[in-house]
Order: structure tokens, then C-alpha cells, then sequence
């Protein structure tokens, strides 16, 4: 028996059999120098390579054919005709003969080369064909290299899926009935793995650093989200704790959500709203159960990731409206397009050369570069908005230009569906994400042009603290009480009081209910989260007078460090009947 401790990221425990997922990510691709005579065989392993990606290709031309239609199944069409074009193979048999380098090396670097170019293209066409020669790319290299691929999609038994790191893409793709549960060596409390876990109730601990290389085959897990603990070959009497302890757990949590039905009220009556976030259209639905008020944020870009290619307006207009009818006349804010950075689909290559993605070409920065794919999206949730009471936020604002510049489109998109007499609601509030430095030291300017704010935390912590949210190494500095944070806290919501707009919270900040009494005392009037956290921050509201959480928001302010904050708040916690 073995006992790891990680970052505890969904509640929920889990014993079975583990699945070591490698990926198909392509790391370190070899790069070597060959002499003359090595070219002729260099080449003659390209059209092996060429040939058996040829023939996968085909195979899965039919499938298509038989499972969908010919028209959808045109795309493989159009990658056998781009493995076979003479043009390319000319490309690389010239690079070959001038450079003298290994072909792996070779073929990889061309196709990066033309994906980055046709990412950048002002065409959308080319933009989205991009994604196709990095599916070619990875099909032949995975030929070179010798890797089998392999998808998520096709576990076919129960399993706790054991992985180095995983994309949002993956998770999303993976036979979610089939994994009981998630250990990764990286990601901490606000990455998007730890998100997804959290929406599809599965139990999950990350930033376990070494779990991959621990694990062999035929290895029993025992793995307790709430604790952030996994153990390997449990003895059979930690296994009988852990049946108990699932057994408390499920009792505990069935206590909570019989207050589905009772209003976020302190007892001094301050009134806030209670929200859920979600990834996809079919989340809807479920977050009602827990007592959710309306969605503080839907993560759009989930839909873009799965296929790694841009949603058409049509696929995008039927997922909104799904959300919108599921709500019913409940508000919905979906958050534009928020692609980059962590946010990326192994199906495409990252979205340009960027040497640091958290810094670089990303959400509303993007959006902006290419206003089709924008408009695209706003025309979706404008018709959509006939279904609902739909709102719109940007995310990653830095400045008053960015929102003007995305206002103004939104007034183009509004054009465009009048043009084609397509109709949308009269009144759409939109919002501004507050997730960088800049924007919350700025919010008196943004709130002017706003209709709210939603506190986007786990890139503000990021961006503030300067703390990589994927990286388990530096998650202890990721201090939501920091006095920094607090303050840029304050001073956003203060801001758009003044402005007679509401501050929301949509960051996993708002889903801790540790956290709770000093978001209320600092104002915040609605708070949005993974909708199974809503019980127990609602128990926290209810227990407590909003008088009180103010005056707790005042001291916090004026400590020094978080950790007199988080001792601060430990014993109040105590003194309020253990809220
Ligand atoms: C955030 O940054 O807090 C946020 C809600 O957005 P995301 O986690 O999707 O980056
Ligand atoms: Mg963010």
C-alpha cells in the first residue's frame, strides 16, 4: 500500500482499477543529423508512413459513410487528397535532400509551419482547414514514431483514469460513464480538468506529481476527492474506511440539497443569487437540481474544443437554445469565446507561435483579430436569445478598448441578424469579465460601458500572484485571502456599485464556502460555481448576518498576509456555529 496526497479538486470516493492514459500528445520529436546515403531510406519510411495513414484514413472514410452520410464523410476525402498531394510530398522531399535531417523531424516541422500560417489567415476557410493538416501531421508522425492512437471515447470498462495531464478536450471526450474517477501528476484547484471533473460529478485528485510513475499494472486505486488522496493497493481495512467514509459523504450531501428550494438570504435578509457554471449544453438541465438560479457562466469554448475546429453558427444557435429552453426565463450568461492559453484541442496545434499562451494570443484578443469567428458567435446567441433571458460577457478584458471594440461588434452582429430579418430579444445585458490586474484597477473606467461584472478569480489569482494555474509547484501561492487580492477584490465591486451595476463572481473562488462570508461582506451579490457546490455555500449564507460578513471583510482588509486572513476567518468560522 502506497499513500500519494494531492490537491483535493472533486469530491466523491472511488475504488477500482486504474488506466495509465499516455495521450497522444507528440512531446519531443527527435531531430538528427543523416549523411547522404541515409536520404534514399529517410524518404522510402515517409511514403511507408504516407501509405498506412492512407489506409487509416480510408477506413475511416467508410465508417463515416456508413455511420453518418457521404457529405459528412467528405472530410476524410479531403485529407487523403492532402497526404497524397504531389505539392506537399515535394515540400518535404526538398527539405529532405537540402537539409539532411531525420524525416520525423522534417514533416513536423512543414506541417506546423503551414498550420501556423493558415491559423493567421484573414480567410476563414483556411483558418478552418488548419485543424485538418494537423490531424494529418499527427496521423503521420504517429506512423513515424510508431504510436498507436488512442481516444478516451473508447474505454469500454470502469476505471480511474490515471494520467500525466490531460486537455479540456480530452476530458470532454472521454466515455464519461466508463471513469469513476481522475488522478493526474499536474493541475491544481482551477484547472480546467479540475473543472470538468467537478461538472461531471466525477470524484478527482490532481497535482499528484508522481502517480503515473507509481502506478503498475493490475494496480487496485482507492481514491478520496474530498481528502485529495489516493491510495495504491489499499489494505482491506483502508478499504473499509473508505466504504464508510462514502457512506457519510452521500448522507451528508442528501441533507444539503433538501435546501434546494430556499432562498440565498443571510439572516438579516441581504438577498444574493446563487448560480451555476457549465460547459455544455446538456448541464442545464441538471443544475436545477441543486438549486441553481440561473447560469453565471457557460464556458462556450467547450464546443470548440471537442473537434478542435470552429462551431458553425448553426451548431452554436442549437446549443444556446438548448440552455436558453432548459432555463426556462432564468438568466443565462454565456462568456464569448475564450480560447488559447490552457484552453486548447489536441486536434489543433496551438493557435500561433506564442512562447508563453497565458500571455499571449487568447479570448477576446483572438475574438477581436477575427471578427468572423466572433460575429459568428454573437449571431448564434442573438437568435438564440429569443429563447431565454440570455446574457453576454467577455472574457479577458485588459482595457476600455477591448470592450468598446467588442461592443461594437456586437452592434455589427445585432445589424447583420435585422439584415436577415432574424429576430433577437430587445434588451441583452452585456458584461465584462474582471480576470486581469489591469481591468479590476481599472473598473470604475469599465464599468461605464458595463452592464455587470463577473469576477473571473482563477485567472485574477493567476494573473495577480503570477501563478501558473495548471502547475501544482506554485498552487500554495494561488492565495485568494493575498492582501493583493483582496483589495482588487473590493475595489471592483466597489466600482461597480458606484455604477448601479451588479458584481458577480464566476471563478471557483465563489463556489468555496470557506470563502463566503468575506465575498458577502465585501458586496458581492451573486456568486456562480459548479452548480453541486451551491448547497453548502447556500448553508454558509444562511447561517450568517450580512452585518457580520462585513465587518469580517473589514479586518481581512486590513491584515497584512493571508495567513492571518485564513486564521481570521477559521475563527469566525467557529464562533458562527461552525458555519
Ligand atoms: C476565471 O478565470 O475565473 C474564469 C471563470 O474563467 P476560466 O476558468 O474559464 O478561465
Ligand atoms: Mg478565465
Amino acid at each position: 500500500m502506497k499513500k500519494l496526497s494531492g490537491v483535493s479538486v472533486s469530491p466523491g470516493i472511488v475504488i477500482g482499477k486504474h488506466f495509465l492514459y499516455r495521450g497522444n500528445e507528440l512531446q519531443d520529436i527527435p531531430r538528427y543529423a543523416i549523411v547522404k546515403t541515409q536520404i534514399d531510406s529517410e524518404w522510402r519510411r515517409f511514403l511507408t508512413a504516407v501509405l498506412a495513414a492512407a489506409a487509416d484514413v480510408r477506413d475511416l472514410y467508410d465508417k463515416a459513410v456508413r455511420e453518418m452520410s457521404k457529405e459528412k464523410a467528405a472530410i476524410f476525402e479531403a485529407h487523403l487528397m492532402m497526404l497524397e498531394d504531389t505539392e506537399f510530398q515535394g515540400q518535404i522531399k526538398d527539405r529532405l535532400f537540402a537539409d539532411q535531417e531525420n524525416i520525423e523531424w522534417i514533416v513536423w516541422d512543414i506541417t506546423r509551419g503551414i498550420t501556423a500560417k493558415m491559423l493567421t489567415s484573414p480567410d476563414a476557410y483556411f483558418r478552418e482547414r488548419a485543424v485538418d493538416i494537423a490531424d494529418i501531421s499527427r496521423r503521420l508522425m504517429h506512423k513515424l514514431l510508431g504510436i498507436k492512437d488512442f481516444s478516451l471515447a473508447d474505454l469500454d470498462e470502469d476505471i480511474i483514469l490515471v494520467a500525466h495531464d490531460l486537455l479540456p478536450s480530452e476530458v470532454l471526450a472521454m466515455n464519461k460513464d466508463r471513469v469513476k474517477g481522475i488522478a493526474m501528476d499536474m493541475g491544481g484547484q482551477t484547472s480546467h480538468t479540475a473543472i470538468l471533473a467537478r461538472a461531471f460529478g466525477i470524484p478527482a485528485v490532481l497535482g499528484l506529481s508522481t502517480i503515473t510513475k507509481e502506478v503498475n499494472a493490475g494496480d487496485i486505486l482507492a481514491l478520496d476527492g474530498s481528502a485529495g488522496q489516493v491510495i495504491i493497493n489499499p489494505t482491506k481495512a483502508s478499504l473499509l474506511r473508505h466504504e464508510d467514509a462514502l457512506k457519510l459523504w452521500r448522507r451528508n450531501r442528501n441533507k444539503l440539497l433538501a435546501a434546494v428550494e430556499l432562498p440565498a438570504e443571510t439572516r438579516d435578509a441581504r438577498r444574493v443569487s446563487l448560480k451555476a457554471n457549465i460547459g455544455l449544453p446538456e448541464e442545464a438541465a441538471t443544475v436545477l437540481r441543486y438549486g441553481a438560479e440561473g447560469i453565471g457562466l457557460y464556458r462556450s469554448e467547450f464546443l470548440f474544443l471537442t473537434s478542435g475546429q470552429a462551431a458553425e453558427e448553426e451548431q452554436q444557435y442549437q446549443a444556446y437554445s438548448t440552455v436558453l429552453k432548459a432555463m426556462g426565463n432564468k438568466p443565462v450568461t454565456i462568456r464569448t469565446l475564450d480560447v488559447g492559453g490552457d484552453k486548447v484541442s489536441p486536434n489543433a496545434q496551438p493557435p500561433s507561435d506564442d512562447k508563453n499562451p497565458l500571455l499571449g494570443w487568447r479570448a477576446i484578443r483572438m475574438c477581436l483579430a477575427l471578427p468572423d469567428l466572433f460575429k459568428t458567435q454573437l449571431r448564434a446567441i442573438l437568435r438564440a436569445s429569443v429563447y431565454g433571458n440570455v446574457k453576454i460577457m467577455f472574457p479577458m478584458i485588459s482595457g476600455i478598448e477591448e470592450l468598446e471594440q467588442a461592443l461594437a461588434i456586437v452592434e455589427e452582429a445585432k445589424a447583420e441578424c435585422r439584415q436577415k430579418k432574424q429576430r433577437f430579444a430587445r434588451k441583452i445585458e452585456v458584461g465584462t469579465m474582471i480576470e486581469i490586474p489591469s481591468a479590476a484597477l481599472s473598473a470604475d473606467i469599465l464599468a461605464r460601458k458595463s452592464d455587470f461584472f463577473s469576477i473571473g478569480t482563477n485567472d485574477l489569482l493567476q494573473y495577480t500572484l503570477a501563478v501558473d494555474r495548471g502547475n501544482e509547484k506554485v498552487s500554495y501561492l494561488a492565495q485568494p485571502f493575498h492582501p493583493a487580492v483582496l483589495r482588487l477584490l473590493k475595489q471592483t465591486i466597489d466600482a461597480a456599485h458606484e455604477r448601479g451595476i451588479k458584481a458577480a463572481m464566476c471563478g471557483e473562488l465563489a463556489g468555496t464556502p470557506f470563502a463566503a462570508p468575506v465575498l458577502l461582506g465585501l458586496g458581492l451579490d451573486e456568486f456562480s460555481m459548479t452548480a453541486s457546490s451551491i448547497p453548502q455555500v447556500k448553508q454558509v449564507i444562511r447561517g450568517v448576518t450580512f452585518e457580520d460578513c462585513r465587518a469580517l471583510a473589514e479586518k481581512a482588509l486590513a491584515n497584512t498576509s493571508y495567513k492571518q486572513t485564513e486564521t481570521l476567518v477559521k475563527a469566525w468560522m467557529a464562533e458562527h456555529n461552525g458555519v
